[in-house]
């Protein structure tokens, strides 16, 4: 019976290895986030750029139209002047063709203004094209470091794998099922010591007939409350692992 029960306290450290392994696989380191995250913000940056050039082009389109509407009519009016004899008409077209002019001129550097805005994001785009482009080689180099850990762990997982497969071979179907269904509902934690009477798997205290039993053989117990498979630590302390030392296993605190 010891012996079975030495085989779960190894089954449940190699899992909590595997369990560490498969969260640390999970993580996103904090730089690629970061990366992304800069990389998001700069495109939509871009985009706003993209969109304001557009409008100001449109607009620019439609002010040059009209602009070209009003020398037409200037010319018209200039030509005009040619042929009036009339002084009061003569007078009138006149002023039209220096309300003309004036309105023109406002137009025109108007229009200015607008090439110039249009000019200055286009140089604002550029410098953020090139910041994406950095941005994007960051991404993918941060990307790449993360695909090796990843493939390391990987690596890791199968040796230690192929370890857990050799113990949980030797321990009874029935008893593996047991384990295997306790750990699915416990955390990943399902093989527990007691020590003074404590559960180290739920931080309660288990009833003292039981804790009695508990020291006195080999056979296999089960917390009252969290239903782990329990052992007297002590009596197994030549074989808990150094490393997943059961007091820095992270199970749940209470249940
Ligand atoms: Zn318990």
């Amino acid at each position: 019976m010891r012996e079975e029960m030495v085989n779960l306290i190894k089954l449940q450290a190699i899992d909590q290895k595997i369990l560490a392994i498969d969260k640390a696989k999970e993580e996103f380191p904090e730089t690629l986030k970061e990366a992304e995250k800069a990389l998001e913000e700069k495109k939509k940056e871009l985009q706003a750029i993209e969109n304001e050039i557009e409008e100001l082009q449109f607009k620019r389109r439609k002010f040059e139209e009209e602009l070209e509407q009003e020398y037409q009519r200037l010319k018209k009016s200039q030509t005009r002047l040619m042929e009036v004899k009339a002084q009061r008409e003569y007078q009138a077209l006149l002023k039209e063709i220096e309300e003309i002019k004036k309105a023109n001129k406002q137009r025109e550097e108007e229009l200015l203004q607008m090439m110039e805005k249009v000019e200055a994001l286009n140089q604002e785009k550029e410098k953020l094209a090139q910041e994406i482009a950095e941005l994007e080689k960051k991404v993918a180099e941060e990307r790449a470091k993360y695909e090796a850990q990843k493939a390391e762990l990987d690596k890791e997982r199968a040796v230690i794998w192929a370890e857990r497969e050799a113990i949980a071979a030797k321990i009874p179907g029935n008893l593996l099922k047991r384990y295997e269904f306790v750990k699915s509902r416990r955390n990943g934690l399902a093989v527990v010591p007691v020590n003074n009477a404590v559960c180290d798997g739920c931080h309660m205290n288990i009833p003292p007939q039981l804790y009695n039993e508990l020291q006195r053989d080999d056979r296999i117990y089960e917390c009252p409350i969290c239903q782990r498979i329990i052992f007297f630590k002590k009596a197994y302390a030549d074989i808990l692992p150094d490393e997943s030392s059961t007091e820095e296993k992270t199970g749940p605190k209470n249940e």
